[in-house]
């Protein structure tokens, strides 16, 4: 009896920080299956057809997610600092020291710079492809861009709804499952169907560092509006839910948009 309480809390503790570690990094899996889906919905069908195929007859969300787990993997551990760009306060993408494994923006710039020179074996394209996907949603998680001095909000407690979060966590994935209880094909709908071809089009430019300063400074803005132990209710949510919006809409038209220019 003693042997198998000890086994279950030997479990139990095993399944929390199996959590923990799942949720470190990136939007929720809900935000980065957004992103893919509305993305794979702004794709030429010869564009789609072509991406699907070198993903081994899989679609974008399928994959979109991938990255978070390989990370840990042997073979893709050099890619554990490419889901982020921390940039201190008083500081921007430019002046920040750059951290030498790499960042959220040189890791889409090289995804992109080796897909679009035909070098890669087909394996060695599939995993730049499958990154990219993941990525082009990391890029848009504000607080991916937050500072170093607290690991991106992971060392900023704050109350939510009574609840002790991390606001890195509360970002990634509490606040996206508050905004709307959607499923991805959900959120698709209402953000992009209803979108105009001219606002598609502005939305989606930009370059990988352009992204990254937008998000920054709405992380700045979070910063001072979610301060350590600060309580969050119904109006914070309110407030952030169109900038979630706007954020996995613009993350699924520039991934479009950089797939469509490559594979076109
Ligand atoms: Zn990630």
């Amino acid at each position: 009896m003693q042997n198998a309480k000890l086994d279950m809390k030997r479990f139990l503790v095993v399944i929390i920080a199996l959590c923990s570690a799942l949720t470190s990094f990136g939007w929720g899996q809900k935000g980065h299956d957004v992103v893919a889906y509305i993305a794979e919905c702004n794709l030429s069908p010869e564009v789609y057809q072509k991406v699907v195929k070198k993903l081994d007859n899989h679609s974008l969300v399928y994959y979109a997610n991938w990255l978070d787990n390989a990370s840990y993997t042997d073979q893709y551990r050099y890619t554990k600092t490419w889901h982020y760009a921390n940039v201190d306060e008083g500081y921007t993408y430019d002046t920040m020291p750059k951290n030498e494994k790499g960042d959220v923006v040189t890791a889409i710039n090289l995804c992109i710079a080796e897909i679009k020179s035909g070098k890669l074996t087909p394996e060695q394209e599939s995993a730049r492809l499958k990154m990219l996907i993941h990525l082009v949603g990391d890029v848009h998680c504000p607080m991916h861009a937050g500072h170093l001095s607290d690991r991106g909000g992971n060392n900023v407690v704050v109350k939510f709804f009574n609840n002790d979060i991390k606001l890195h966590k509360l970002w990634d994935t509490e606040l996206v499952e508050a905004a709307h209880k959607w499923s991805y094909t959900e959120w698709e709908q209402p953000l992009n169907r209803y979108c105009t071809e001219e606002q598609k089009a502005k939305l989606a430019n930009g370059t990988a560092k352009d992204w990254l300063d937008e998000s920054h400074k709405i992380a700045t803005e979070i910063y001072k509006v979610s301060p350590e132990k600060g309580k969050l209710y119904y109006d914070y949510i309110t407030y952030y839910t169109p900038v979630i919006e706007k954020q996995l809409l613009s993350g699924g038209l520039r991934l479009a948009k950089v797939l469509n220019e490559l594979y076109d």
